[in-house]
């Protein structure tokens, strides 16, 4: 497993941090002790960091599988808008992560300097438990291109957490190209950044080596976070990571595993995502609702939606 460093002073760590989102309560894809298990797993084969979040419910998760591990590094955030709120986030993930000092702590979602000033309370608590040794890495997860820019002229940010994949899937409010700069702009500042959404919210799993490829050849990019659900899903990333191939018996269970389009209940009903439909698999009953016979999977509908609402599951 390659080791880089976050940034010009940041963490070391390893390239790749486990997304646990896939194995929490929000994705109910595996139960809480299966999803355990599959952390254990890829902690044992290298991977030295794990991307949490306040909303994702899993903090006794994950203190479960890294008990006896202080080196492992824990990554967490949340929406906390006052000074109290955040320290109520700071509280809440040292006592369930069982940790005094945590590893770093970011601001979740934040979309410009616009949504940055909203939490301007909540980051500056952020910076004093900083500052006070409650936590060691600062910084913020964007799906925007305005979140990156403002995000890196944050004081005392240390790290960003963008959405990056090759076809810009996800960005809210600019192009892959704009997000390109953007993230240029914070790397000169030397700001650390580990990408999400590497492989587009499953909507790019049919080429994963072009989607690795993509972050890695981006300079100011040191990680990414990759969602992993089952044991299969770690050694088919960590033998891609490691430009090895992947056994045939593997790549079948991985890549030809069932999938759908997955719409979320926070979908708005506004229509764009039917006009990026060339298949015209997609209608709107109250919110978006897709003919599974119809739909191709091709994921141009996960591109323009402005909710984040559409993901090939
Ligand atoms: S673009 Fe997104 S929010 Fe709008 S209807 Fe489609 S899924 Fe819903
Ligand atoms: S994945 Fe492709 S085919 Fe399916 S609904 Fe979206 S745009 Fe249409």
């Amino acid at each position: 497993m390659r080791q880089v460093k976050l940034g010009l002073w940041g963490a070391d760590v390893s390239e790749v941090c486990f997304g646990s989102l896939a194995i929490s309560p929000l994705q109910g894809r595996v139960t809480e002790t299966e999803g355990i298990s599959v952390l254990r797993y890829a902690l044992e084969r290298g991977v030295s960091w794990i991307d949490t979040a306040e909303i994702y419910d899993n903090y006794e998760q994950i203190a479960a599988a890294i008990k006896g591990h202080p080196e492992i590094q824990i990554v967490s955030k949340s929406y906390s808008v006052s000074a109290e709120e955040m320290r109520l986030s700071l509280e809440r993930a040292r006592t369930a992560l069982n940790r005094d000092t945590l590893d770093f702590f970011l601001l979740h979602e934040q979309e410009s300097a616009f949504t940055l000033k909203g939490h301007s309370r909540a980051w500056e608590e952020l910076q004093r438990a900083k500052e006070k040794g409650i936590v060691r890495w600062i910084g913020i997860s964007t799906h925007a291109v305005a979140g990156v820019r403002a995000g890196a002229l944050l004081p005392g940010l240390d790290v960003i957490h963008p959405i990056l994949n090759y076809q810009g899937l996800g960005i809210i409010d600019g192009t892959l190209s704009e997000m390109l700069e953007a993230i240029s702009f914070a790397s000169d500042l030397g700001i650390g950044i580990y990408a999400m959404k590497v492989f587009g919210g499953g909507h790019l799993t049919h080429d994963p080596e072009k989607a690795v490829a993509f972050i890695r050849s981006i300079s100011g990019v040191q990680g990414m976070a990759l969602g992993m659900s089952s044991r299969e899903e770690v050694d088919y990333n960590l033998l891609l990571m490691a430009g090895k191939k992947v056994p045939r018996e593997l790549q079948e269970k991985v890549k030809h595993r069932k999938r759908k389009l997955y719409i979320a209940d926070w979908c708005q009903g506004c229509g764009l995502c039917l006009e990026a439909c060339q298949q015209g698999a997609l209608s709107i009953e109250k919110i978006a609702v897709v003919n599974a016979e119809t739909c191709v999977l091709c994921g141009y509908c996960g591109r323009v939606c402005p909710h984040f609402c559409l993901k090939i599951v």
